[in-house]
């Protein structure tokens, strides 16, 4: 069936008119307000910045503009950055190659090949394990499944990039690479550049 829209008369309230008046259809009150507002934050962050960069009163800040990538804004402690693979004392992944991470990761971007572990205590070891961040979600189950704690995502970086879907694959060894991030979140390891971004 046709929808057609229902008329609607809406009371006008006590006390108010629709029409506005003429100092309000010229709008130069309001204009100087907002001018008087803009130059009053103006000279307020102008001074402070003044007082930080010169004066060096490491209390004064300015702007809350952050200057990144040289300043960055501190992370969440428990924000979800790029994963790493943690190494046991002798640098071999803690990885036992159980699939639990491959099974219930909901994007299917977890590739894991198994192989047998030199050490006898120790049943398997990854031969191969590949992440596709272009396809992950970073929803973290991967994380919260691994009964080793051996893959986690603290690493702190978020500014991974690639010129193709190949390079957002990340190998074994370059997640076996990345350190834990600083308590504030910022990065220890250099962002992870894939063979398609680098200068030939
Ligand atoms: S964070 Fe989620 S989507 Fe990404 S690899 Fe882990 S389980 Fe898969
Ligand atoms: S769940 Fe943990 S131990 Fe199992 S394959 Fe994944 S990272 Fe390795």
């Amino acid at each position: 069936m046709e929808s057609r829209p229902v008329p609607v008369d809406r009371p006008v309230e006590s006390g108010h008119s629709n029409r506005l008046s003429l100092r309000q259809r010229f709008y130069l009150l309001e204009v100087l307000v907002g001018l008087g507002v803009t130059a009053h934050h103006f000279f307020a962050n102008m001074w402070r910045h003044t007082l930080h960069t010169v004066f060096r009163v490491k209390s004064a800040r300015g702007a809350v503009t952050i200057q990144y990538p040289d300043e960055r804004r501190p992370y969440a402690p428990r924000l979800r950055s790029l994963h790493r693979l943690v190494r046991r004392e002798d640098g071999s992944p803690r990885c036992v190659a159980c699939m639990m991470c491959e099974t219930v990761c909901p994007a299917h971007c977890i590739y894991i090949i198994a192989a047998e572990h030199p050490n006898p205590e120790i049943e398997k070891v990854p031969e191969r394990f590949d992440i596709d961040l272009g396809k992950c979600v970073f929803c973290g189950y991967c994380v919260e499944a691994c009964p080793e704690d051996a893959i986690r995502m603290d690493t702190g970086i978020l500014e991974f990039s690639s010129y193709s879907r190949a390079g957002m694959i990340y190998t074994k060894e370059a997640l076996l690479a990345l350190e834990p991030a600083r308590p504030d979140g910022t990065p220890t390891s250099p962002v992870p550049i894939p063979p398609d971004m680098r200068p030939s």
